[in-house]
């Protein structure tokens, strides 16, 4: 009898090693770094995420140097510096600058990559602000004009003056290349911080949902989260990088018509969607356009969601997120209104 309770002891014993060997949850890769002017915070689970994750970290910090416009050796910087009116594009430039024109056409420009005169009058590029004066963006105004661009395959014609920014679509563009790695690479499980950009990969290791935190543009507590699998989760705020002269707050989302600082009752704008490229440019453009024109811009796509936090505190979200999005504690009195 007692062999027999010590050999089922020994059987329990390895059941339990066993079944405790299945539902061990994968030891989770982390990699952070600076790049694109931020912080990057890539965490993959899975025998492949350690290659899979240096390798992600390698592209971007390749498009980094692709795409920084300070930066005298980026491909950027020397076609804003050209010579010449045509110019023939590396592919990566060539495909994001596709899907930027794209998303400046569909968006009225609200949208722009051509806004970089304007950008750089403010000294958002540089950290050294200062407000333009009206005769100033006025001269400004006419450069830029997405409409004004014509990209032949790889070949690129631009009229004098007219410069280039990404800074509004190359963390979205980014992520979408390092979930394409990952995912490459056998990654099931994994999330992408890039600044404001978030890209998720399947679900949590456990299966459940990724949450996604939105920030208070006030406080920066998490006021909100959205249930995500395979998604980009993008904000855009006047709260994330702005200065402040004679009281009066100057944020980096211009108005590509007015060359101002977009003004129209929102302090954040969050996209969720497949694609991050679009998710950040239109968590841009619609920062720009204010809610309602907003909300009638997602009535004619319907293939994201957005979620509004206006300058009074009040929040709206489109009506595909109503079972994904909840309030935070402390925040579960906020008026939530859905768009439908
Ligand atoms: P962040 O870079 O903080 O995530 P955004 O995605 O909204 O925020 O991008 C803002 C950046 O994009 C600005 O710093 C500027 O370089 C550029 N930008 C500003 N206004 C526009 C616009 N209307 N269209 C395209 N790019 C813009
Ligand atoms: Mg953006």
């Amino acid at each position: 009898m007692a062999r027999f309770v010590r050999r089922l002891g020994s059987a329990l014993l390895v059941l339990i090693v066993f079944l405790t060997g299945c539902v061990a949850a994968p030891t989770a890769q982390e990699r952070q770094f600076t790049a694109m002017d931020t912080f990057m915070y890539l965490t993959a689970y899975g025998p492949q995420a350690r290659e899979a994750l240096a390798l992600a970290e390698e592209d971007i910090l390749f498009l980094d140097d692709l795409l920084d416009v300070t930066q005298e050796s980026s491909q950027v910087y020397a076609l804003n510096h050209r010579t010449a009116s045509t110019l023939s594009l590396s592919p990566e430039l060539t495909a994001l600058l596709e899907q930027a024109l794209l998303l400046a056409n569909q968006t009225g420009g609200a949208f722009d990559p051509t806004v970089y005169p304007l950008v750089q009058a403010w000294g958002f590029t540089t950290d050294t602000y200062q407000v333009p004066t009206q005769q100033t963006l006025q001269a400004l105004l006419p450069l830029a004009d997405h409409t004004a661009l014509t990209l032949t395959d790889n070949t690129l014609t631009l009229p004098e003056g007219v410069q280039l920014d990404f800074g509004g679509i190359a963390k979205g563009w980014a992520g979408d290349r390092a979930v394409q790695l990952l995912r490459g690479c056998g990654v099931t499980s994994a999330i992408v911080r890039l600044g404001g950009n978030i890209h998720t990969v399947g679900t949590k290791p456990d299966g459940s949902a990724w949450r996604v935190g939105i920030e208070d543009p006030d406080t920066g507590n998490t006021l909100a989260a959205v249930s995500v699998t395979d998604r980009a989760v993008v904000t855009s705020g006047s709260y994330q990088r702005f200065f402040t002269r004679d009281g009066q707050h100057y944020h980096h989302i211009l108005d590509p018509d007015t060359g101002r600082p977009a003004d129209n009752g929102l302090t954040s704008v969050t996209i969720v969607g497949d694609c991050g490229a679009r998710c950040d440019a239109l968590s841009t453009a619609l920062f720009v356009m204010g809610q309602e024109r907003s909300a009638d811009f997602w009535r004619a796509h319907r293939d994201f969601e957005a979620v509004f936090i206006r300058t009074d505190g009040s929040v709206a979200i489109t009506a595909g997120l109503k079972d994904s999005f909840t309030l935070m504690d402390g925040y579960t009195a906020r008026p939530v209104e859905v768009l439908e």
